[in-house]
Order: structure tokens, then C-alpha cells, then sequence
């Protein structure tokens, strides 16, 4: 019996030949994964790199967690995102919708050529939410890949400020980032910054509310963070990592199991 595909570069696409991909025996059902992170700004005291590592990270560590008769596969990643709301700083990089749309469309595409019938997305970037949603549809309908948004579905237990408005280079992102990459995480300039309660106020909130509205970083943070970075710790970090991990591997373990020929629908 041969042992599953479990780590990173066995089960990364790019890392095969042409006949390899073309000889994969699981194509129907197993789920290709594409990351979509960003490159932006995430305040003083982390690398703007943080969304596309943690795509990266959580890509590669749910591979180990998969139940031994499931499998899934690796795409590209895509690595700068729609993050024209942190343009003012340095650092940020920034594709519009309609290439990021692009993108996935035609990546999905060939996904379906090459004979695999699921896509995956694993985003960690909260600016690029709107545009998959939408292209994920137009993806299902014109090609009849069958596609889906994975969700971790980790309650980290935060502060009720936190929750509201813990954005952007957050506890959560401190503390996964001191784990991940310790070398790039600079504490002694995290800071406590939310942004003003008058300007989001009640039910109209920048993200996840009933009613929200458009913003830039620049008039919600004069550091760039949207959160209360200094009490994300490395404690923190490591058992939220492995939660969100297993999130992940959860939820490809279902996609891949409600996509084999006798699923119920
Ligand atoms: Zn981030």
C-alpha cells in the first residue's frame, strides 16, 4: 500500500511534470486548494507578508491532519490580493478586482482541463472576500468546477472589542505571526489601536455588519492596526494555529467526501 500524499511538495502541482498531473488518479475528487493572501501593510510591528504566509502555513499543515483516505492538491498561490484600502502605506502591493476575478477564473479553467472536478480557496485576506464570492459563481456556472470557500470555523474566544473591531494586524495575526516567524515580528512597536467608536459606531461597521460602508485604513488608523496587537502572544498563537489547521483539514475532508460519485446531495 502506498503511504498518502501529505506533505507540501508531494501534493503541490507545480512541483509535478505535465504526465504526472496527467496520471493523478484522483482528479474527480480530489479538491485543489488555491491560496489567496495579499501583500499590505500590517502596522508597525509585522511584515506586510503576513496574509500570503498564513495561506501558506495553513495550506501546508492541514495536509498532515487529512483523514488517510483523503487527498488534495496544491495550486500556485495567489500571492498579492485586491488591497487598495491599505495603499497609503509603504509596502502594499495591489491587484483590482476584476484581475484578481481574472485570475481565479482562469486558473480555474485550466484546473477543469486538466481534468480535476473542485476548487478550494483558502483565503486569508479579508479585502479579496467580496470578489471570490461572486467569481466563485460565475466559476461553477460556466466551467461546472464545483467550488468552495473553506471556513476554519475557530471561535477564538476574543474580547467583545476585538470582535467588532480587531481588523487588521489583530491579536490573532500577532500571535500567529510570533509562532511562524518570530524573526519578523517586531513586539516593542505593537500597539493597542482601535478605530474610533463614533465612526463605526452601532450597526454600521466596516466589516461583518448588517450595514457596512467604505473605508481605507488611513481614515480608521493612524498605525495601521485595527486591533489590540500586544496581547497576542506566542502561547496564544500556537493553539489557535492548530485549531485554525484543523479547521481547514475539516472542511477539505467534507468537500472531498460530498464530491465522490455515491455522495448524497
Ligand atoms: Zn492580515
Amino acid at each position: 500500500m502506498t503511504a498518502p500524499r501529505r506533505s507540501y511538495r508531494d501534493c503541490y502541482l507545480p512541483a509535478m511534470t505535465a504526465a504526472e498531473i496527467e496520471r493523478l488518479p484522483d482528479k474527480a475528487r480530489a479538491p485543489v486548494i488555491v491560496a489567496t493572501g495579499a501583500i499590505e501593510q500590517h502596522g508597525p510591528h509585522l511584515p506586510v507578508a503576513v496574509d500570503s504566509l498564513m495561506g501558506q502555513y495553513f495550506a501546508e499543515h492541514l495536509l498532515p491532519l487529512l483523514s488517510d483516505d483523503v487527498n488534495c492538491y496544491l495550486a500556485p498561490p495567489i500571492t498579492i490580493g485586491k488591497s487598495n484600502e491599505h495603499v497609503g502605506f509603504p509596502g502594499t502591493l495591489t491587484i483590482s478586482k476584476t484581475t484578481l476575478r481574472r485570475q481565479l477564473k482562469l486558473i480555474a479553467r485550466q484546473i477543469k482541463a486538466w481534468g480535476f472536478g473542485t476548487m478550494a480557496i483558502l483565503n486569508t485576506h479579508g479585502g479579496n472576500t467580496d470578489v471570490i464570492l461572486y467569481t466563485l459563481r460565475e466559476i461553477q456556472a460556466e466551467f461546472g468546477l464545483r467550488t468552495e470557500v473553506l471556513r476554519a470555523g475557530v471561535d477564538f474566544n476574543l474580547p467583545p472589542l476585538e470582535q467588532q473591531l480587531g481588523m487588521h494586524a489583530n491579536i490573532a495575526e500577532t500571535a500567529w505571526l510570533q509562532v511562524i516567524a518570530p524573526s519578523l515580528v517586531r513586539m516593542d512597536l505593537a500597539v493597542r489601536e482601535y478605530p474610533d467608536e463614533s465612526v463605526v459606531a452601532g450597526q454600521l461597521r466596516p466589516e461583518a455588519a448588517p450595514a457596512t460602508f467604505a473605508w481605507v485604513t488611513s481614515d480608521l488608523s493612524q498605525s495601521g492596526i485595527m486591533g489590540d496587537a500586544p496581547r497576542g502572544t506566542p502561547e496564544k498563537g500556537r493553539v489557535w494555529l492548530k485549531a485554525t489547521s484543523r479547521g481547514y483539514a475539516e472542511a477539505i475532508v467534507r468537500l472531498e467526501k460530498a464530491g465522490r460519485p455515491n455522495a448524497p446531495e
